[in-house]
């Protein structure tokens, strides 16, 4: 029941973190030999983690992420390389288990460079699937993935649940400030917040363009029509209609990092794109394994050349986890004038130098360490 109500809690108020204790746990009855995981100590995700291992033994290394999960963590400079060899450092696995190989979840790819902890600490680094849930399957496949384990896969679930994320919080805001001011709008609005995070997220991306203007008028005319219902006059009508307007602005504004739904529109106002250099290119497919779009293929068995192809850039949601993890700098950001964002700027500041995050670096840290 407790367990029941913290999901829900963190389910709704998943902005916020969540911290739980870092260091490492025992999952059933592990030895010297068993697997050792590592994930970021968003507690929601630490909890999902171990509920997705019952029956596997392994050593479970949290590290601290700011309380944040692992995906924005990484894309924001909480989860990269230092806290990653710290946590293997200091949390007395290494005294645990006769081997030196760690798991990490695929999405900490944006963050945690493999050769640097290698470098830095011994470890080698895999990246594992996505989902939790695919763990004991890719553990049981001897650490292979498999195609559904390596993508992101945008489902019910995960929409039911960024909906709630956003439409619970701002229900509740609205409820709040409706609430001082004119109690008998309460609900409708709510019910306006709820509505619209929900076909937000479950069909705006399958909507034709201009979507932003097709979700303001469904919106609008949801607000006008609930507040009409509740006996609302003009002014209450010119209110809802206000809010609507922001409600969508703030909902549509930049889903980088929250959703991968959308690029982000930082990176679309500048035409930053992945640019791959197959001079450099030596066929390693790192890439190819830490893409949540999948957007590489790798080349036939046959074939002489075994460089990779960027085959569907228009999947890239810019995460820049193949630029993070390119041991040839094969990979850069470049927008359409030819300006490049080198492999290196990308490892340092993370995200943070395309506009969108307010984290600092994680590079002062990574030094610390
Ligand atoms: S781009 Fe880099 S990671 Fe991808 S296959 Fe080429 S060398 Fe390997
Ligand atoms: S191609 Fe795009 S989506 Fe794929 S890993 Fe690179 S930046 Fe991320």
């Amino acid at each position: 029941m407790l367990e029941g109500i913290r999901d829900a809690l963190q389910t709704v108020f998943r902005m916020l973190p969540w911290p739980t204790d870092p260091g490492v746990r025992a999952i059933g009855t592990p030895d010297v030999w068993s697997p050792v995981l590592v994930t970021g100590n968003y507690d929601l995700t630490v909890r999902r983690v171990v509920r997705a291992l019952e029956g596997v033994d392994a050593w479970l290394v949290v590290a601290p992420s700011s309380g944040i999960n692992v995906w924005c963590a990484a894309s924001g400079g909480h989860l990269g390389t230092a806290q990653v060899v710290t946590a293997l450092k200091t949390s007395g696995v290494a005294e645990r288990v006769r081997h030196r190989r760690a798991i990490l979840p695929q999405l900490a790819a944006t963050g945690v460079r493999a050769g640097d902890v290698h470098a830095r600490c011994g470890w080698r680094v895999r990246f594992g699937p996505v989902y939790a849930e695919d763990i004991p399957d890719y553990l049981a496949r001897e650490t292979k993935k498999t195609d559904a384990m390596r993508h992101v896969h945008f489902g019910a679930r995960e929409r039911l649940e960024m909906a709630l994320a956003w439409g619970g919080p701002a229900g509740l805001l609205v409820a709040g400030i409706a609430a001082c001011f004119a109690s008998t709008y309460v609900l409708p609005l709510v019910a306006l917040c709820l509505s619209t995070a929900l076909v937000v997220y479950t069909v705006y991306d399958r909507l034709p363009e201009p979507r932003r203007a097709i979700l303001g008028a469904f919106t609008l005319a949801t607000a006008l029509a609930a507040t009409w219902l509740a006996g609302g006059g003009g002014a209450a009508l010119a209110t809802a209609g206000a809010a609507s307007a922001l409600f969508v602005g703030v909902l549509t504004f930049d889903y980088a990092g929250t959703t991968p739904i959308e690029g982000g529109s930082h990176f679309q106002e500048r035409a930053w794109h992945v640019e791959l250099d197959p001079e450099r290119c030596k066929g390693v497919y790192t890439c190819w394994e830490v893409c949540p779009e999948a957007c590489f293929e790798k080349p036939p068995e046959d074939a002489a050349d075994r460089r990779v192809l960027l085959a569907h850039d228009d999947r890239c949601v810019r995460c820049g986890a193949c630029i993070v993890q390119c041991p040839m700098d094969a990979l850069a950001f470049e927008d359409d004038t030819g300006r490049r964002i080198e492999p290196d700027a990308i490892r340092r500041f993370k995200l943070n130098l395309l506009g969108s995050r307010s984290v600092p670096s994680g590079d002062a840290s990574d030094r610390a360490t």
